[in-house]
């Protein structure tokens, strides 16, 4: 089958590989339907995933149909229409008992697929623990809907989940990147008082104000005067970091009021400076770290209900047998690219475009 691989650092390419075959009673094995390319397979490209294995299939965004099932796994069957989760989970030891699976302590626990075993920019993928890592799509629900579930949306639900946001609430959330926008239809579930988004691009600023315009708009540089006009304590009451830049964690903490909660979702490439002198006395709540992925179901009933709508993230469309365009599109993020779905590989596939 046609899979794209992490061949070593800075390379990436399309190659064959033999169809997966499932390796444990837990596993399922599902045709993928369709994918995405997430920042993260950049920062595997790129080398900074110490964790990521080269020959590997990247790829952690996909929806799909089940093929497959071992004979453990109860919750999906063959000719199931699934959103695959990007974090693998045995749902059983001490952390996936209180719900932080992130830190499952299962050898394949945590964020497997695609970066320490074959993921899902492919034809089709094994998916461990399945149980777990595959929630049904409803009927009603298409496969573009709930391409992002396992993944960005879950990450977006997940940090709205933890930052206690309640109706009183002025909610600042750094960065409308893909992730970006994911918290923000999340943050809207929740009906705070007001919304505001700080980002730098025209082409993101202008996305936000057509598909939502209740929500406030600034720029970086004008953000904290900005937030201090238009909230009543001295600054958000929260706020979801979810750029990574090289100035957004201090805008953070600084656009926050006392005894806010500040919500890190973002990956920065360098340490962060805590100036803990200068915020002394502000007695905020930081909140840190990688997705929870385990509310899917309740996500996709959220979509299902209408209440959340990611589709016109998707900017572009590609079969996976020309996913380097698709790749060069979205690292160069030329042509007012968000996200990109990747289809199964247009077939035959002839031998000149592997
Ligand atoms: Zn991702
Ligand atoms: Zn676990």
């Amino acid at each position: 089958m046609l899979t794209y691989t992490y061949m070593e650092r800075g390379q990436f390419e399309l190659t064959d590989k033999p169809k997966p075959m499932l390796k444990d009673e837990h596993d399922a094995l599902v045709r993928v339907t369709l994918g995405s390319i997430c920042t993260s397979d950049l920062h595997i490209k790129h080398g900074s995933v110490p964790r990521a294995v080269p020959g590997i299939t990247v790829g952690h965004e996909m929806v799909g149909i089940v093929e497959e099932v071992g004979k453990a796994v109860c919750t999906v069957k063959p000719g199931d229409r699934v959103a695959v989760n990007v974090e693998t989970f045995c749902g059983e030891c001490f952390f996936c008992r209180r719900g932080y699976v992130n830190n499952c302590s299962d050898p394949n626990g945590g964020w497997a697929l695609g970066c320490r075993i074959d993921g899902g920019q492919a034809e089709w993928v094994r998916v461990p623990h399945a149980d777990q890592g595959l929630t049904c799509i409803p009927d009603s629900v298409s496969d573009e809907q709930a391409l992002f579930v396992g993944d960005i949306l879950a990450t977006g639900f997940w940090a709205t989940r933890i930052s206690e946001i309640t109706e009183e609430d002025t909610v600042l959330i750094i960065g409308a990147g893909p992730t970006g926008i994911c918290t923000l239809l999340c943050v809207m579930c929740k009906h705070p008082r007001r919304i505001i988004v700080c980002e730098q691009s025209p082409e993101r600023i202008r996305f936000v104000r057509e598909h939502y315009p209740d929500v406030w708009v600034t720029e970086p540089a004008g953000c904290r005067e900005f937030v201090m006009q238009h909230s009543e304590h001295g600054g958000a009451d929260v706020v979801l970091e979810v750029a990574g830049t090289d100035d957004s964690f201090r805008q953070a903490w600084e656009c926050a009021r006392p005894n806010a909660v500040v919500t890190i979702v973002a990956l920065y490439e360098h340490p962060q400076l805590l100036p803990l002198p200068t915020m002394y006395g502000k007695n905020l709540t930081f909140k840190t770290g990688g997705v929870d992925g385990c509310d899917c179901a309740e996500i996709l009933r959220l979509i299902e209900e209408g209440k959340i709508d990611t589709t016109p993230l998707i900017t572009h469309r590609f079969p996976l047998n020309r996913i380097e365009e698709a790749y060069d599109l979205f690292e160069n993020k030329r042509d007012g690219v968000i996200k990109v779905a990747i289809l199964p590989p247009v077939s035959p596939v002839s031998p000149e475009v592997r």
